[in-house]
């Protein structure tokens, strides 16, 4: 039974978040989130304006040097509370994030919920484990040590895909490590993130440590990125948005992580076990309808297995149930947008001239025809350097590739602009072994495509960007190190003196 609360009623105030406060945006432009199922009208909000901007990067930092001086029991404290808080609000926070983003509920449910409440533990117990290096005395007169110190006010940039989730990925490492933020998610997709916000407040955080603005990427996204008092750039997006985030972050010298595209190869070698290839390609392509940066895209499956492969998939995708997102029994929901299903069927139709569509490459019609719904697909026969195998598609739509030796395997899977994620599959250690170690990816599986857990850095090699989000190595982003070093000699004249004072020391 899905807990449906009144999103209209929820979000009266508005849809910006900022300084403890629900408020409506002041851009004068209005947007509105629809229901990617139906096409139905969920809620109209006004976007946020630079002004609104301004406003929340000024509460972000008031709050600042209260939340960076608290300790780390304290936040940690504060993130076991928001991790309670998110658990007692999940079902809110299911019904908000398949409403909006056309998930199936069993998604919300069993992965984006609760991946986000794991997350907030996660930090909770990371933000008492910051350490900088142990002291020494490198110098032999001084004692050295390493500081690692929160920067500031970070602006982050979020997509619509896993609205929550990204949402928690910006969030959790800035303020475990003592930051403050201000988030600005996609337009299309902003509850769950106003939500996060909310719970936040309810765990007792103080106004202005998580500030969200919604607004236009052109205007309110790029004011962020530009802001003055902004010390930092998360952002997680296409390459060629990531691409203008970087010359505006650069220009007011910013640090800068950026997650950006993928077009994850899948690469079945001739000892697989087919079935779990099969079953696995399914899965790990259609996942959140394929809008998935990580997902499984381009198959590259050895010769002697290639026609049992293609012909298993495209059996395993016509099981695949399309439905009402609200349906528990649902396995796809649509795409995010019109849009975007227009933009995959886009891809799709070109390859026809190209290549084969094995399965799928339709709109469905019937009692899923107002809803922005794509069938799974299988192409296979397209050459490596066309567009179905080289252009990130972000719809569920799988591309199969045979190859012979695998010197091969490895070259194609590495043979794109992209390096996000990639699999290996194969009963032969060292055979996945070397793939683990050649395919350049920021994350390469084994036998399976998809899992994340906290505790493992998730990012991008090549264009897909760099720095990392989750894990311990994201507060390699979100701190400074500064070196302390104490003189030990206690002596006026010292011996390095001698290059200024001569003899006279
Ligand atoms: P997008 O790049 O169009 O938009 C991302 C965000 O940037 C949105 O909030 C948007 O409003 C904002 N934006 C747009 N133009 C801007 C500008 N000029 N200045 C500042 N902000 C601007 O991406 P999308 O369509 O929302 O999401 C899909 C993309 O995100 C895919 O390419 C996908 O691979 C990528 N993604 C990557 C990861 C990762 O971890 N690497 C995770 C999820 C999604």
């Amino acid at each position: 039974m899905v807990n449906r609360f009144q999103v209209k009623d929820r979000f009266a105030d508005g849809a910006q978040y900022i300084d403890g406060r629900l408020r409506s945006g002041t851009s004068g432009q209005s947007h509105t989130v629809v229901d990617p199922a139906t096409g139905e009208e969920v809620l109209t909000y006004e976007l946020a304006s630079t002004a609104d901007v301004d406003e929340a990067v000024a509460a972000a930092k008031r709050a600042f040097p209260a939340w960076s001086a608290a300790t780390p029991g304290e936040r940690s404290d504060a993130l076991h509370r928001l991790a309670a808080v998110l658990a007692e609000q999940a079902e809110d926070f299911a019904y908000a994030e398949s409403l909006q983003c056309g998930k199936p509920i069993k998604l919300s449910t069993e992965f984006d919920v609760p991946g986000t409440i794991d997350n907030t533990a996660f930090f909770a117990g990371a933000a008492r484990h910051l350490q900088g290096q142990a002291a020494a005395e490198y110098s032999g007169d001084h004692t050295s040590y390493v500081r690692r110190e929160a920067i500031g006010v970070v602006g982050s940039i979020a997509p619509w895909n896993y609205p929550l989730q990204m949402a928690a990925w910006k969030i959790l490492p800035a303020i475990a490590a003592g930051n403050t933020i201000v988030l600005k998610p996609a337009e299309l997709t902003p509850l769950t993130s106003l939500m996060f916000a909310q719970a936040a407040k309810d765990a007792g955080l103080p106004d202005g440590v998580v500030n969200i603005v919604t607004g236009a990427g052109r205007d309110a996204g790029e004011h962020l990125v530009g802001h003055p008092d902004v010390v930092m750039t998360s952002f997680t997006g296409s390459t060629a948005v990531g691409k203008r985030v970087a010359e505006i972050a650069t220009a007011t010298v910013k640090r800068l992580h950026l997650e950006l595209g993928g077009k994850a190869p899948f690469l079945v070698f001739d000892d697989a076990d087919l079935e779990a290839a099969a079953h696995g390609a399914v899965a790990a392509s259609l996942i959140n309808t394929g809008q998935d940066c990580t997902a499984a895209t381009r198959a590259y499956v050895q010769r002697p297995l290639h026609e049992a492969f293609v012909s298993r998939v495209a059996e395993l995708m016509e099981t695949v149930r399309l439905g009402d997102p609200f349906d528990p029994a649902t396995d796809l929901g649509p795409l995010v947008s019109h849009a975007q299903r227009d933009r995959v069927a886009g891809f799709v139709e070109r390859a026809r001239g190209y290549a084969t569509v094995v399965t799928g490459g339709e709109v469905p019609g019937g009692e899923l025809a107002e809803g922005a719904y794509y069938r799974p697909t299988l192409v296979s026969g397209a050459a490596q350097d066309s567009e179905v195998v080289q252009s990130e598609i972000f719809g569920p739509v799988l591309v199969v590739l045979p190859f012979d030796t695998d010197d091969e395997g490895i070259a194609l899977a590495n043979d794109t602009p992209y390096g996000l994620a990639a699999s290996a599959w194969s009963r032969d250690v060292y055979r996945a072994g070397r793939a683990t170690r050649e395919i350049k990816a920021g994350c390469v599986w084994v036998n399976d495509h998809i899992p994340i857990i906290s505790e493992m850095p998730h990012g991008g090699y090549k264009a897909s960007g760099f720095g990392k989000d989750m894990s311990a190595y994201s507060f390699e982003e979100y701190t400074q190190v500064k070196h302390v070093m104490y003189d030990n000699t206690a002596v006026a004249a010292k011996d390095w003196h001698r290059t200024v004072f001569g003899d006279r020391t």
